[in-house]
């Protein structure tokens, strides 16, 4: 929404008739701009094929500089995608590999020789793609010829997982150490946080290694009977709960808060938030348990939600 609004502000200073005779005179940039306006009709007529006429017109302009090409095929990746996950045509899905492919490909060339590794700079877009969909279909070879025009964008993201996998064994070990940071201390909460503190801690004289954390003043408060009687220099630590939180890894904003939920058939999805309080989400915890349950247990397949 913001950079649909972003880009009303810019509709407003220039004339489609101008960026266009721009875009057609070889200006990327201006090609990218007429797109986003014809795709979503900002004060003109919506027109799709149009919009992708212009972003093939950047994408292929060997005169633009990489990362304005490379924006340009992440965003045909969409054109080919947007709105029909389902039924995907195979021509679709080849025409969007290639883009995603050409979206990382340039960026690395580019990148070539620097320090920085060449795979990071590629779009989110490009690497989702070859995450959920390449890779969902060459698994089990269902469209092996997908690995031929993907081998950039493949690679980009293995390296994306392996990283997103030290990250993971990282946070993992940073929670090992010190693991009544992460998770609330009133026993039977559950609402952990990711890799930022928790929101209250107690203040008493309890040693710094045992203190509890809670997710808020309320756990805090409803937890102090438990914690009354510990509260003091050299008492043993009064949290019950001493499970490690939940190791998500790359996937969450810094500083949400997070709570697991178990279902019936053993697996476990994880509610993520930065902006709900602590009892919002609980509540919304519930409510998925719920709708699992009653959904019978194969329908819901999910690991993160981010819920805002
Ligand atoms: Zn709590
Ligand atoms: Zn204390």
């Amino acid at each position: 929404m913001e950079t649909l609004e972003r880009i009303k502000t810019v509709t407003t200073s220039t004339s489609l008739e101008e960026v266009q005779r721009r875009a057609d005179a070889g200006d990327s940039q201006h090609a990218i701009d007429a797109a986003l306006r014809l795709k979503y009709g900002l004060k003109c007529t919506a027109d799709r094929v149009l919009s992708r006429s212009y972003l093939i017109k950047a994408a292929l302009n060997e005169n633009a500089n990489a990362q304005t090409r490379s924006m340009a095929h992440s965003m045909l990746i969409f054109w080919y995608t947007a709105g029909r996950e389902d039924t995907v045509r195979a021509r679709f899905v080849f025409a969007a590999a290639y883009h995603a492919n050409e979206a990382v490909r340039l960026v690395s060339e580019k990148a070539t020789g620097s320090d920085e590794a060449p795979v990071y700079c590629a779009s989110a877009n490009a690497l989702l793609f070859a995450m959920n969909t390449i890779e969902s279909l060459t698994k089990d070879m269902t469209v092996p010829e997908l690995l031929v025009h993907s081998k950039w964008v493949i690679q980009a993201s293995d390296e994306r997982k392996a990283y997103m996998h030290l990250e993971r064994l990282a946070a993992e070990k940073k929670m090992m150490k010190k693991p009544n940071r992460y998770r609330c201390a009133k026993f039977g909460c559950g609402i952990e946080a990711d890799t930022g503190k928790m929101s209250s801690r107690c203040s008493g004289k309890c040693d710094a290694d045992k203190k509890p954390y809670y997710c808020s003043k309320r756990c805090q408060k409803e937890d102090w009977k438990n914690h009354k009687l510990f509260c003091r220099q050299g008492a043993p630590c009064s949290v019950i709960d001493t499970a490690t939180a939940t190791v998500s890894g790359g996937g969450t904003s810094q500083g949400s808060i997070r709570v697991p939920v178990h279902h019936a058939d053993g697996t476990t999805s994880l509610l993520s938030t930065s902006t709900m309080d602590p009892e919002m989400l609980k509540e919304m915890g519930a409510a998925l348990k719920d709708a699992k349950a009653r959904a019978g247990l194969s329908t819901l397949r999910m690991d993160l939600h981010e819920v805002d």
